[in-house]
């Protein structure tokens, strides 16, 4: 085979006679790549010109990055109809230079930019499989279904409700209700359980006029049965659960309220846990591979969860409609609870979740009700004790002193 018509079959052009640092790419993905395959000849950086860094081969760099590219975006020509009085392709369609840009090809130097474009043969790109979703706005398009099935048709047996809005026969459709199950196994794979052990202290705070007292475990822990009125992100009404934060300017942003002209008191309750509890950790911070980094693992699962997080922590106002706009995070809570600790066989005992009153700390909710909160040394009554009373402070709450 001639070496021209070579060229042409594996798409690019390898012949580049550049050399390029791992420094004038950002992209990590491609970065390591140029690391691993720099060679020790002293070929400066065609680029910034530096010449006491090892540089690679830029025609292995632009096959790398053609490889990584051809396995997401195609010719629109096999992908989009055409219709010359429409404008031509139907669909979205990005030469090679903005496409570079669009899949995180960042460079400081656009000369980078211009000679991977110029050496790959193909000039239009288009997405793959364009009129399918991609797998995780497929479970993305999913939850958002299941949460429209629990807020507005049907909240208790929507496990076995008829859903008109599925199509079976859609093959990037799946059933919203498996969304739970899909959570389920992603949290496993991504291991996001978590032990807390007994000497991590979790606070948990209660809003008091200035002159009542709460100094107990039972005043300062779950609510008691008859004072849980309130709907809550993962409870639901008449359900108690123990919320509390890790630090002391989170866990008084959770509970209060600011309250113009009124003076109130935060007893914050400083607890620890009895046993070792098993949470899942949402708040755990995962990059999302791109198509450049070599290990491609939960890649989709990953961009799922970070919106499927986002959404679940999410600001709610306390008005009225706070009740309903919580079922969804309170039926997923539930089955963590119930269902994932079957599956597991591991009693999961709550969830850790990025804050939404203050942002880049964490929140947790424990399946605790009032009795499982004890004083320190004692046993509960009735029930496992979980938690613990070490002690507790009291601050004042003016509207001068927002914390
Ligand atoms: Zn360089």
């Amino acid at each position: 085979m001639g070496r021209a018509k070579h060229m042409m079959e594996q798409g690019y052009n390898s012949d580049i006679g550049a050399y390029i640092c791992p420094d004038c790419i950002k992209e990590d993905g491609i970065k390591s790549f140029i690391i691993e395959n720099s060679t020790t000849v002293t070929s400066p950086c065609s680029y910034c010109n530096n010449a006491n860094v090892k540089t690679c081969d830029m025609g292995l760099v632009v096959g790398y990055i053609h490889e990584c590219i051809i396995k997401e975006w195609s010719d629109p020509a096999e992908e989009l109809p055409y219709e010359s009085a429409e404008g031509g392709y139907q669909g979205s369609v990005l030469d090679t230079h903005d496409l570079l840009w669009q899949v995180g090809v960042n460079v400081d130097d656009e000369s980078i930019i211009e000679d991977i474009a110029e050496s790959i043969h193909q000039s239009h790109w288009t997405k793959n499989n364009y009129f399918s979703l991609s797998p995780d706005q497929t479970l993305s398009y999913s939850w958002k279904s299941f949460c429209q099935i629990v807020i507005s048709k049907s909240r208790y047996f929507f496990l076995n409700a008829h859903n008109e809005s599925y199509d079976v026969n859609q093959h990037d459709e799946m059933n919203p209700i498996k969304i739970l199950d899909t959570v389920a196994s992603i949290i496993k794979n991504l291991t996001m359980l978590k032990e807390i052990s007994t000497s991590e202290e979790i606070k948990r705070v209660r809003i008091v006029d200035e002159y009542r007292e709460a100094t107990t475990a039972s005043d300062l822990g779950s609510p008691p049965l008859d004072f849980c009125k309130m709907a809550n992100r993962m409870s639901p009404a008449g359900i108690p659960m123990f919320y509390g934060a890790f630090d002391l300017e989170t866990s008084i942003k959770e509970t209060y309220e600011p309250e113009p002209n009124l003076t109130k008191k935060a007893v914050v309750g400083n607890f620890y846990p009895c046993r070792t509890l098993n949470v899942i950790d949402l708040s755990q911070k995962f990059k999302i591979p791109t198509i450049f980094d070599q290990d491609q693992s939960y890649r989709f699962e990953k961009r799922f969860l970070y919106d499927f997080i986002k959404d679940f922590t999410k600001p709610i106002e306390r008005a009225d409609r706070a009740h309903i706009d919580y079922v969804p995070t309170q039926i997923v809570t539930e089955y963590f609870r119930h269902i994932l600790s079957k599956d597991t066989s591991l009693k999961i005992d709550g969830v850790i979740y990025p804050s939404s009153k203050n942002q880049n700390n964490k929140a947790i909710v424990i399946f605790a009700d009032n009795d499982q909160c004890v004083e320190k040394g004692t046993k509960s009554r009735y029930t496992e004790e979980l938690l613990f009373l070490n002690n507790f402070e009291e601050i004042e709450l003016t509207p001068f002193n927002i914390i």
